[in-house]
């Protein structure tokens, strides 16, 4: 498998790659690759996480999840977490508006 970051072929399994929620830090498994660092954790890794954030309570509103964007062809890609896709009930052909504050990225749903 090439890592969707660089193409190279360098993607490791690592056990300690951290998310950070209200303080709290979790450690989930996944891959990362050796070449440029980039690290990916399997759907079923970011919902265990959700799981037992949730019933840490300090699962809630607003949502915010650490995501690393990643490259295509065309540009720079953000994967939308399936938590908020599901809260949102998103199709995934919606239209949204995407602006910038300061250093945060706002996106909002009906264009
Ligand atoms: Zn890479």
């Amino acid at each position: 498998m090439r890592c969707p970051n660089c193409g190279k072929r360098r993607l490791v399994p690592a056990d300690d790659i951290t998310s950070e929620i209200e303080g709290y830090t979790f450690v989930e498994q996944g891959l990362r690759c050796a070449a440029c660092g980039e690290e990916f954790i399997p759907e079923e890794q970011s919902q265990r996480m959700i799981r037992v954030a949730r019933r840490l309570g300090i699962w809630g509103e607003p949502l915010k999840l650490r995501r690393k964007l990643s490259r295509s062809g065309r540009g720079t890609v953000l994967r939308i977490p399936t938590d908020i896709e599901r809260s949102l009930h998103l199709r995934g052909d919606e239209t949204v508006l995407v602006s910038k504050a300061g250093k945060k990225i706002i996106i909002e749903l009906g264009g």
